[in-house]
């Protein structure tokens, strides 16, 4: 009987859905939290973490990685409202002291500082803790975690892009 040997092509399993045979149960932090801050995925750094401003993605467009898992929650905030106090007090008391400004001068000035610093800084810290989340494995990030849920309703895996799955056919 002659033995014949077929190969059949077993495309990569996302590192966040058990993670590939011999992957590291480290994730290498400073990188995922430089990807995370510019607004990309953790584990790939390419696929867009936030579709609209602060959205977080289910999953990674680019290598399926589950998203959904992150509770980012209330903690961007706190982080940013910390950040943007501790630039725009400080410059308030200098500004007041050095020339004494009408109070509509103050508003004029500090009010779209304040919103714009906030505006601006909001997706990074996201970025940055999600990412921090993913590294560390928290919540439903790690694939032997209880706190695992299914995704979000209407959210499905996006095809792997030929780049991003070498081995599918
Ligand atoms: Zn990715």
């Amino acid at each position: 009987m002659p033995l014949t040997l077929t190969t059949r092509a077993v495309p990569p399993v996302p590192s966040g859905a058990g993670g590939p045979p011999g992957e590291s149960m480290t994730r290498a932090r400073i990188p995922a939290l430089m990807r995370g801050a510019r607004g990309r995925c953790p584990a790939c750094g390419e696929g867009r973490l936030f579709p609209r401003y602060l959205k977080v993605a289910p999953f990674c467009p680019r290598c399926g990685e589950e998203l959904y898992h992150h509770r980012a929650d209330d903690a961007p905030p706190y982080a940013v409202i910390l950040v943007v106090g501790h630039i725009v007090v400080p410059l308030l008391v200098l500004v007041e002291e050095l020339f004494q400004p009408p109070l509509w001068g103050h508003l004029a000035l500090w009010l779209p500082l304040t919103l714009a610093l906030s505006l601006v800084l909001l997706p990074p810290a996201k970025g940055l803790l999600i990412a921090l989340q993913w590294a560390l494995r928290m919540h439903g990030f790690d694939p032997s975690s209880a706190e695992r849920e299914p995704p979000p309703e209407g959210a499905t895996r996006p095809p792997l892009t030929p780049a991003a799955a070498p081995f599918a056919s």
